[in-house]
């Protein structure tokens, strides 16, 4: 990822200068373009019309501190921000359709909003699978405020819950719920906790983390079917096991909201697919966040990441091409998680690595687990250790490696490699 790979690339690089731009979502992608826009002195039209009626909020609180009596959660931006910056806000409006020909979205209620360019930042939504007995209404999920409420309401009430799948969300409020006294199953599909990210070695250490805080944690089963047993639920796992439960928590990942996208023509796998620039098929719209599927320099083949860091800097980098000055998106994706006392922080992708290297002790509750393919760093997952966390993330971006020697010595100074990196970076700008 040298510069001069930059400027050959750059060459092709789109420099539409629209005036009227619409963005679709209101979630922490869309906002942050917005946001990035008017930063960038951005003097066109820019509406952003979003499905749900709350004030953009952000996500990550909801499994983490929220807190039941804030019914304005944490909001992205104050109110008084999108008439401060002309940022027309329609919110509690669903975009029904988009036509190419005419450069118009269409919305339920009959609204037509022209655009030059238009951005889709539409997010994902729980898959939430048919299990027979499951009666909808008595399923608990987590990814909007209303979600957090509805869960909220009932935490009184709850002594037993059920947690299917044993992720991220899922297990951040598994911690909330034992937190309160409430008994927990977690039942994972797979054999390992948050397999699809992590490293089998910090899997196994946040299975004995959660075990020891007395959470009950099943592998390779699934939630088969639910019976009404009295005034609770009885949960049938598929190995015959069965569980009394107050409540079921759905927490078994997302699917991208690419149905706008397909309908209107676009390339849509697993996502609306995006290039290097995070333009669709067609070049006057945009995907950026959770719901498009976009080259990764970290990562082999296309990719869809579901993380702040990857909304907000694909954001600025759409504002960046939108006001005239066109960018490759390359940025490292990092992700963070907290569970109970531990902070998990993880820089870069850990798929299809070799033998990991830790670093510090596991016992100590704060370490690191490196990860190489051959002698490349890759990723690097981080136990409330946030210093070689930002260590990593500056080796990583540069497109740096530390030796496997060098990464077990707790002794080895990690932030001055970081240093030499940022300098690396800086003096070869041009
Ligand atoms: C409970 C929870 C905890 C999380 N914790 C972390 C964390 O610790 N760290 C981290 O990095 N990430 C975390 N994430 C992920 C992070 O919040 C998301 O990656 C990020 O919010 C994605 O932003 P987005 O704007 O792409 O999508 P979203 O936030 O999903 O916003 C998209 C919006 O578009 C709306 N929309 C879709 N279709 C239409 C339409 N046709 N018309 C109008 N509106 C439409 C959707 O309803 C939604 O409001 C968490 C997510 C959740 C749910």
């Amino acid at each position: 990822m040298s510069n001069d790979t930059d400027r050959a690339e750059g060459a092709t690089l789109s420099r539409a200068r629209p005036e009227r731009v619409v963005i679709v979502g209101s979630g922490q992608a869309a906002v942050e373009l917005a946001a990035s826009m008017r930063r960038r002195r951005f003097a066109g039209s820019l509406v952003l019309v979003g499905d749900e009626s709350d004030l953009p909020y952000q996500r990550p609180p909801l499994s983490k501190d929220f807190h039941p009596a804030s019914r304005a959660a944490m909001p992205l931006r104050a109110e008084s921000f999108y008439a401060a910056n002309s940022i027309e806000l329609r919110l509690g409006a669903v975009v029904e359709r988009i036509d190419r020909d005419a450069r118009v979205v269409v919305l339920t209620d009959g609204t037509l909003l022209p655009y030059d360019h238009l951005v889709l930042a539409t997010g994902a939504r729980n898959r939430v699978p048919a299990i027979p007995g499951l009666n909808p209404g008595m399923a608990l999920e987590l990814r909007t405020l209303a979600h957090a409420h509805s869960l909220a309401a009932r935490l009184a009430e709850l002594r037993h819950v059920t947690v299917a799948g044993g992720g991220f969300i899922g297990l951040e409020v598994a911690c909330l719920l034992r937190g309160r006294d409430i008994e927990v199953d977690v039942i994972e599909a797979a054999d390992r906790l948050m397999g699809r990210v992590l490293s089998p070695v910090m899997s196994d250490y946040f299975r004995q983390f959660h075990a020891k805080a007395g959470i009950r944690l099943w592998f390779s089963n699934t939630v088969g079917s639910v019976a009404r047993n009295a005034a609770r639920q009885v949960v049938m796992l598929a190995d015959g096991t069965t569980i009394n439960t107050d409540a079921i928590l759905i927490a078994i990942g997302v699917l991208p909201n690419d149905a706008l996208a397909r309908a209107a023509g676009l390339k849509v796998d697993n996502g609306i697919v995006v290039d290097a620039q995070l333009r669709t098929s067609d070049p006057t719209i945009s995907a950026i966040g959770d719901c498009a599927a976009h080259p990764n320099p970290f990562s082999r083949g296309l990719v869809r990441l579901e993380s702040v860091q990857n909304a907000i800097d694909q954001a600025r980098c759409v504002a960046a091409g939108l006001t005239g000055a066109p960018a490759l998106y390359r940025c490292l994706p990092w992700f963070w998680s907290n569970q109970g006392s531990v902070r998990l922080q993880i820089a870069g992708l850990a798929a299809d690595t070799d033998e990991p290297v830790v670093r510090g002790d596991p016992k100590s509750g704060a370490f690191s687990v490196f990860l190489y393919r051959g002698e490349r760093l890759v990723a690097v997952e981080s136990v409330n250790k946030p210093s070689d966390h930002m260590a990593a993330r500056g080796i990583l971006s540069a497109g740096l490696s530390v030796p496997r020697s060098m990464a077990a010595d707790t002794r080895a100074d990690l932030k001055g490699v970081a240093g030499e990196a940022a300098l690396v970076q800086a003096t070869s700008v041009v």
